[in-house]
């Protein structure tokens, strides 16, 4: 069996709402094992609707609509139901009642326009709406040589869509694909770009494997979503176990976490664990480091605290060094990350320096570079990062890449 989302509305194919109601079909329709192959989206209009109900009757067995079912002259998801199957909308006496009843709960009158909610293609089944007016409807679509195709028609509101999915679709569609579970997972890497961390998983993304491992990247932390299938849910987690195996055989410290995890939980966790702390400087990432510990659970634990600035000057100042001073041996970063160590009496500190040491030769055409110290009792590291690239994402790149830094230092220091 396999399905098709359809969502209806011109505010979705205009770009003025997002179409959210198709992705959450989505992850319930693989919770129950029914793979979803087709995403539609139409505008309201009545030709373009008939034509995709159609060419979903043939290539899907299930097909779930959102939107559309209002008493307004643009929702046509009903009279596009009853011209493909080439039937008649015919009223529903206690589907009235219904809608009629709920108006009267809220005090009012039932406009006339709302009859039209209360009428279905012969031999469909309604779906009683419990919280609005628009009922649902269930129908087959009678197929040569093959089974019937099921559709299930549902209002665009989100909030009356989902109950009704649990309530009343997903009941009819028990023993439909249940024969087969589908399991998910995420192994998120950091440090490597899109291409390289594909040479170095090899076999691992081609189509077609089992179970399937998909690339995805966002703000340079790279995501491997493994997606498994298989008669039963234990099945289904053997085959993740196994390939998160090689996964891990093959990145090996690139990987960092798994679903939920950022860098900076990872940290956190390493930090607790060893009982120590941390403190920050930056006036190259707009506090998005401080901002990013400080929101972790756990922090409180071992986040001491950061400078956030842009002058040269107020920094030097806080730290009690002179940042602008011009020369010197010891790299700017190195510098900073020292100092804020000391001022905030914290084992580790991490600073993000936007440039080099005011003074020092940097041309228009030289790629913008920052650096990342990370200081701790026995020394200090200091690492360049050329932030050439989308400069959208260069702020989360140097972030991250400022708690890789400490990530990776906790990891190979057994201490
Ligand atoms: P309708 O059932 O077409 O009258 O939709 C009613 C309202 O539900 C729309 O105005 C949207 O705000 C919302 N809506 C409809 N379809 C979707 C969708 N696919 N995702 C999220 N919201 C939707
Ligand atoms: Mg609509």
């Amino acid at each position: 069996m396999r399905a098709e989302i359809i969502a209806i509305g011109t505010e979705l194919t205009t770009g003025a709402k997002l179409d959210t109601n198709s992705q959450w079909l989505s992850v319930e329709l693989s919770a129950i094992g029914i793979p979803v192959h087709f995403h539609t989206t139409l505008a309201d209009d009545l030709d373009a609707n008939i034509a995709a109900f159609r060419i979903a009757s043939e290539r899907a067995d299930l097909v779930l609509i959102s939107g559309g079912l209002g008493p307004t002259l643009d929702d046509l998801t009903r009279e596009a139901l009853a011209r493909m199957l080439g039937v008649e909308l015919v009223l529903h006496e206690p589907s009235l009642a219904e809608i009629k009843a709920m108006f009267t709960r809220r005090n009012r009158d039932m406009p006339e326009r709302n009859v039209i909610q209360a009428m279905f293609p012969s031999g469909a089944i309604p779906i009683q709406n419990r919280r609005g007016t628009a009922p649902g409807l269930w129908l087959e679509v009678n197929r040569a040589n093959r089974p019937a195709c099921l559709f299930a028609a549902m209002p665009g509101v989100p909030s009356e869509m989902k109950p009704m999915f649990r309530e009343d679709v997903l009941p009819k569609l028990a023993g439909a694909g249940t024969s087969r579970v589908i399991r998910n997972a995420r192994i998120h890497c950091f440090g490597l770009g899109e291409s390289a961390a594909e040479e170095l998983l090899g076999d691992v993304t081609a189509r077609g494997r089992d179970p399937e491992v998909g690339i995805t990247v966002h703000e340079a932390t790279i995501t491997l979503r493994i997606v498994s299938e298989a008669p039963s849910v234990e099945e289904a987690q053997g085959k993740i176990a196994a390939t998160r195996e090689v996964i891990q055989q093959r990145l090996g410290e690139y990987v960092f976490g798994e679903e939920e995890d950022e860098i900076e939980h990872v940290v956190i966790r390493q930090l607790l664990q060893r009982g120590q702390t941390l403190a920050t400087c930056e006036d190259a990432t707009a506090g998005q480091l401080a901002s990013r510990l400080t929101h972790a659970a756990g922090s409180v634990g071992c986040y001491r605290g950061g400078l956030v600035a842009v002058p040269e000057e107020s920094l030097g100042a806080m730290l009690g060094i002179d940042s602008t001073a011009i020369g010197g041996s010891v790299p700017h970063g190195a510098e900073r990350a020292g100092a804020t160590r000391n001022r905030f009496h914290a084992d580790y500190s991490l600073a993000v320096t936007p440039r080099s040491r005011p003074g020092d030769r940097e041309t228009d055409t030289d790629a913008p570079i920052a650096h990342i110290a990370l200081a701790w009792a026995g020394g200090v590291d200091v690492r360049e990062v050329n932030l050439a690239g989308d400069p959208t994402i260069a702020t989360a790149r140097l972030t991250k890449g400022a708690l890789n830094l400490l990530r990776l230092y906790l990891r190979g220091d057994s201490a």
